[in-house]
């Protein structure tokens, strides 16, 4: 592709490297880049690079932070004796965002897949059990209805049991139509709501 320069290929093709993005929108976006002002080309990149220097992983229940400590494990008034076990980042602001539960969290960033190789040591769970050992009355397992999702909540729960720990799972909830944001709050806190102990 020598039609355009190669500093633009060079962006065109760092682009494309991004989830979600093929050909075509890397393409769309450069040129869209081309077309910013300095000072939002700064902007961009400064916030780029600003959030991987100083995002660091919050060190009792390993979300995505700016501190040592993230403000939900901070704060006092939530339930620490309750763990809600969720697979990554994004899952644990869905359910901040229902306003709703008022325990902690732990993220494990992944789920147990044998299909793609990854096991129970590729993700934060020798983490999870080791904060079992402070006070902690109910582990909530909140990772997807995916086969994965499934198979770590497995995982987990035959390794939490002999603790005598209560363990339970969400229920699975499936979204019909409508506002979705809206209904995904709704499904979420249905799936809270209605969790089985294992
Ligand atoms: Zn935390």
């Amino acid at each position: 592709m020598e039609y355009y320069s190669k500093h633009i290929n060079r962006l065109i093709e760092q682009l494309a490297h991004l989830p979600g993005i093929g050909a075509k929108s890397a393409q769309r976006l450069a040129f869209h880049i081309m077309n910013m002002s300095q000072e939002q080309v700064n902007q961009l990149t400064g916030a780029i690079v600003g959030a991987k220097e100083n995002v660091r992983y919050c060190k009792c229940c390993y979300t995505l932070t700016d501190q040592e400590i993230c403000p939900i494990c901070a704060n006092a008034n939530r339930d620490h004796q309750t763990i809600m076990v969720v697979e990554n980042t994004r899952d644990l602001a869905a359910y901040e965002k229902t306003g709703k539960f008022d325990g902690v969290y732990h993220v494990l960033h992944g789920a147990i897949s044998p299909m793609l190789g990854i096991g129970p040591d590729d993700i934060r769970l020798k983490e999870l059990i080791q904060r079992l050992q402070g006070d902690v009355k109910e582990v909530i397992i909140a990772t997807n209805s995916s086969l994965e999702g499934e198979t770590t909540a497995m995982y987990i729960s035959k390794l939490i049991k002999p603790t005598g720990i209560k363990v339970s799972r969400i229920a699975s909830g499936v979204p019909v139509g409508g506002d979705l944001e809206y209904i995904d709050e709704v499904t979420l806190l249905r799936a809270l709501e209605g969790r089985v102990e294992l």
